[in-house]
Parts: structure tokens; sequence; C-alpha cells
């Protein structure tokens, strides 16, 4: 304060000092504009910096990554005494909370509901105790390339901002489908951060599209099976029991996430939106994490989609701070489950899932609707009346049972040439380490047959759509450097999910590792010609199924080539490219304890 500040202060008080009254004005520029504008990433960047210089002791500010447009990707670190950094949140006790917003950017609430907590945290003192026993880690906008490409043609289905971020970041990828395959450079940083704060529970918040209803927020939880019993235990304890019926106290309505079967009848019921390790919570889950997807509902005001994730993420950590060592225990207790497992030989894993054929009765709390038939669609247009309130019960068909399951290896092989898998493994933070010498190993492995793919890309890939897989066994050299995954660490389920290839986002399946169907060599027709010959005269049965082939399969009988490639395709020439060969290997875990013992130490 200078000379004319203080003389001002001193003869008139606070409200008559202009200067000073700018200080004191604590109101977020959503506020400002009474909900209808979402401030930019800037004027994000400055009310936050703010808030650190009033409350250095409660809030920090740090810079986590670049977006591919060069801007800076912020995240705040808040903590009622300054406990800034991973270690000593560890030391204390205190569980971490990672509350990302802006993840699709065009769905904006959980930054202007942040900007208004953080201050009635550290600053208006309305919860003055909430961060005692937490440490909450808040990136205020996740993509924000995506953020900055604003305009009011982004989000047809949504009820305000005048003008809203756009889905995909700069590269046009959608970051919450980018969690196993990691290609965005966004998706890189947070990944850097998840490994260096390991956050106890994530809140990833966002707005739906679809249909109308009386709900204001709408949430969803990851399946029972694809959780460890201890996390599945506490999210329907702090969540269920817990935070949401404190939530509807205020003011809220809530319900599950709702995906209707039919868009254009809600009365059929609701399934699951089949979320996958490619997205926020379905990652956690592999994490042994627990997480909560936050759904604004779009028709709803600003003002009020804001006010529902500020309420709902302040009841949370206040759950959180009650019962610290609640959510720790739950934690600890997966990371060990995943870790112990690796000794049970009996142990499955499941890949996939598929709907629980049995539903449950579900109360919508929905508007009346009507349906017409449309000229245009020749499908019936569903119109809700939002002036009627209606309740419906439905059937919730909700729930998952494991569909393909594996029994993990005791350690997976990556030989050293494949750094495209060593790489994610890199990204991922999964612990290995590497061969010092070359060796032969025996170890099993697939045999991948048939690939089919999509037929248009997805996320900027050609994903495999269809294939065969049998296990073999293999004996395989490798040259030193190989990288040996060993499945006795807390991170297990998130190299399972990237290396066997059933998995759903697994490397294979996002077309990563397509190369190995392709042969490389191929015979000339004039060679081809002469070596079916000898391949017949050599070979009765082998004629006869070629003969049978010819009369059962036009096709094939029409094409001159394919009628000498078949045969190429069962000459050694052809064996010995191994087309289909899965580059990973498993190791059991005699065949683990075989390894020559020159492994270094384990990475990173
Ligand atoms: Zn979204």
């Amino acid at each position: 304060m200078n000379l004319r500040h203080f003389l001002c202060f001193a003869l008139l008080g606070a409200a008559a000092c202009g200067a000073h009254a700018a200080d004191t004005d604590w109101t977020t520029p959503a506020e400002a504009a009474q909900f209808r504008t979402t401030p930019s990433y800037a004027d994000t960047l400055t009310y936050l910096q703010r808030l650190q210089q009033a409350a250095p002791g409660m809030i920090h500010l740090e810079t986590f990554g670049s977006t591919p447009e060069g801007r800076p990707m912020t995240v705040v670190i808040a903590s009622a005494d300054g406990t800034f950094d991973p270690a000593a949140a560890r030391a204390a006790h205190k569980p971490v909370v990672l509350v990302q917003a802006g993840i699709h950017p065009g769905e904006i609430e959980g930054k202007d509901a942040g900007l208004m907590l953080l201050r009635d945290i550290a600053i208006t003192k309305k919860y003055p105790h909430v961060l005692d026993h937490v440490v909450l880690v808040y990136i205020p906008v996740f993509s924000v390339d995506g953020h900055e490409n604003s305009s009011p043609y982004h989000r047809i289905n949504q009820n305000g901002p005048a003008s809203m971020g756009f889905r995909g970041q700069s590269q046009y990828l959608n970051l919450n489908r980018d969690y196993v395959k990691a290609d965005a450079p966004e998706m890189r940083a947070w990944l850097k951060l998840w490994q260096q704060w390991l956050p106890d529970f994530l809140i990833d918040v966002h707005t739906t599209d679809g249909a109308d209803y009386q709900y204001d927020l709408t949430w969803y939880t990851e399946d029972p099976h694809k959780l460890d019993p201890a996390v599945s235990q506490w999210q329907q304890d702090t969540i269920v029991r817990h935070a949401l019926p404190a939530y509807e106290k205020r003011g809220h309505l809530a319900s599950i996430y709702l995906e209707f079967k039919d868009g254009a009848d809600p009365r059929k019921g609701i399934v699951n939106f089949g979320s996958g390790p490619r997205f926020s919570t379905g990652y956690a889950a592999l994490q042994n994490r627990p997480a909560l997807l936050i759904e604004t509902h779009m028709l709803k005001s600003y003002a009020n989609r804001v006010h529902a994730v500020y309420d709902l993420v302040e009841l949370m950590l206040e759950q959180v701070n009650r019962h610290p060592a609640a959510l720790l225990a739950a934690t600890a207790k997966a990371d060990a489950d995943t870790v112990a497992r690796a000794a049970d030989a009996d142990a499955t894993v499941p890949l996939t899932f598929r709907p629980d054929p049995q539903s449950t009765p579900y109360t919508l709390k929905g508007f009346a609707f009507t349906l017409t038939a449309s000229d245009i669609s020749n499908n019936p247009w569903i119109r809700y009346d939002p002036s009627q309130p209606k309740t419906y019960t439905i059937p919730n068909w909700n729930g998952l049972l494991p569909a393909i399951s594996v029994t993990p290896p005791a350690a997976y092989v990556v030989p050293v040439q494949w750094t495209q898998i060593i790489d994610k493994l890199d990204a991922h933070g999964i612990v290995y380490r590497r061969t010092r010498a070359p060796m032969t190993i025996h170890a099993t492995s697939y045999q991948l047959d048939d690939p089919q793919w999509a037929n248009k890309s997805f996320e900027g890939h050609v994903m495999l759509r269809d294939f065969k897989l049998h296990p073999v066994p293999r004996e395989a050299t490798l040259p030193a450097g190989s990288v040996i995954v060993p499945m006795n660490q807390r991170a297990a389920n998130v190299a399972i999910n990237l290396l066997e290839p059933q998995a759903p986002d697994s490397l294979l399946q996002w077309g990563d590792l397509d190369a190995v169907f392709e042969a490389k060599e191929y015979g000339e027709p004039r060679v081809l010609e002469k070596l079916a010959r000898e391949m017949m005269a050599k070979d009765p049965a082998l004629k006869a199924s070629f003969e049978q082939k010819l009369h059962d399969d036009p096709a094939f009988a029409a094409n001159g080539y394919a009628r000498l490639h078949w045969f190429f395709q069962r000459s050694p020439w052809y064996a010995d490219q191994h087309v289909g060969a899965y580059p990973v290997l498993r190791l059991d875990p005699a065949q683990l304890k075989a390894l020559p013992g020159q492994a270094s130490p384990a990475h990173p």
C-alpha cells in the first residue's frame, strides 16, 4: 500500500478506495457476466494468479505441460497448510483429489465452478476447513487449445454460455478417448501429472447431450466388475450413501448417467454407455483409483449448471476431508490386491464386458413427451414438455458382466525393436527392466489371423474390428535391451490392457501394430507354378484340398493369383515370414524364473 492508498484507507475506509476495492472484489468473470459468458484462458489464469497472490499459503499454480499450439497447461494445487507436492501429501497422510474441467472444453462448468470454490475456500472462507486433510489438484482447463477455439456454434444441444470451446483439441483428437493410446501432447502431460501425484480420487466434469429430464446433474462411476472391491466399496459409501443425499438437500436433483436404449422413447429404459480404458473413469479404474464422472444437464441455465458442479465438488471434498484415512486405505488395498494377484496362478482379469441380462426398475424423473411421425427422418420425433414433470418406472440395464477374461502372465516381454510399444509403457509409467545381453527364451505368445479393419477412421486410427487369436509356444531370441514387464506392480492392469490383443484399447486394436499382418516377400507367378506342382506331387491330401477349394469357392477359382498364392501360403517361404505373430511374449512363473540373471534393475 502506498501513501495515497494508506491515507484513503485511513480516512474513508476500504470501499471508497478505488484501487483497494479492485483488490477485494472477488467476483469471478462468469459471475460478473451473470453466467452469460465464460472467461478466456488468459482471464481464467489472471483470476487464479490473483488467488495465488492473495493466499500463497493455500493456492499454488504450476505448469504441467504445453499444448500443440504452445499454450501452457496450468494446474492449481490447493491445501490448507501449503502441502503443494506429492511427497509432502503422502508424508502427511493426505489423500490427493484430482478435479479436471474442460477435457471437453465446450462443457466448461467445472472451470467457472472451480474459480468460485477456490475463492470460497481461500478468500471468503465460506468453507475454511474443507482442505485441511485433502490436497486438491485442479486442472481448470484440460483441453486448452480446444477451449480457445471458441464459437457460438460448437454445441447445438446446449443452453449457453454464449460462446464455447470445441470438443477436439487442435489436432482434432478427443482427449476423452485418448487415455490409453495417449496420442495427444495434452494427454502425455496429463499422464506425467498423474504419475507424479498418483491421485486417490478423480472427478471429471462434463455436460450431457441427449434427452430432457428434471435432473440438473447426472453422474457415473465404473461398474463394480471393473474395479477392485475396496475402490467400489469406497465409491458406494462416499458418493452414493453420503455425498449425493447431502447434494439433494442443497436443492439439486441428481441421477445416475442416463443413456437411453432408444433415444426416441425413454420408457424403454437405460443402458450402460460403454465406458472403457480410453475414458477418464475407465482409465482410473485400471489405475485402482475411484473416479466420478459428472455431467450437468445441457438444457439447464449455465448458472444452474455451474452451481450444480460447485456443490457436488465441494461436498465430495467435504467427504474426503472428513474421512481421509478411508480413501487412502481403499486405494492402498486396491494396489496391494493387484500386486498380490501376480502370485495367484488361478487369477483372471476381465478385458471386455457384456450387459447383464437382468434389469432393475428405475424411477425416472422426466417430462411428459409426445411422439410425432416425421416426414423428414421417417422416424418418430420426440418432443419433451418441460412444463409437465412426469415420473416413469423404466428398466435399468446398466449392470455389466465380464465377457472375455485372461490369466495374466508372470511377466510380459517386449523385444527391444518394438519401440512404439515401449514408448507407450513409458507414457503410462509401467515399471519394467531391460535385458543386458542377447538371450534365447521360452515363452508363449499369440498367432493372429484373419484381421478385419473398421471401414472408417476413429480418433486418427483405423481400428482393428476383428481377428482370430490362439496361444502358441514360442522360442525367441531377444536382443539386449528387451523389456521384461513383471505383473507384480500396482499398474499391472494398465499393462494388461495395452498388451493383451483382446483388450478393447490394446495397441493392437488401435492399429499400432498393423505391420505384423503384412507379408513382406511374395512369390513370382512363374515360380509358384512350379512350386504348386511339386507340392501336389509330394502331398496328395494337399492336392485334394486344392481341388475342393476350387469346387467350393468360385471367386477363388476365378482368381489366378489367389490360386497360386494358396500354395505360397502353405510353403516354408511364407511360414518363415511369421505373418500374424504377435510380438509381445508371455512368461509363466517358471519361465520368468528361468530367465538368465543379467536383467538390470527395474525402470523407472
Ligand atoms: Zn463431455
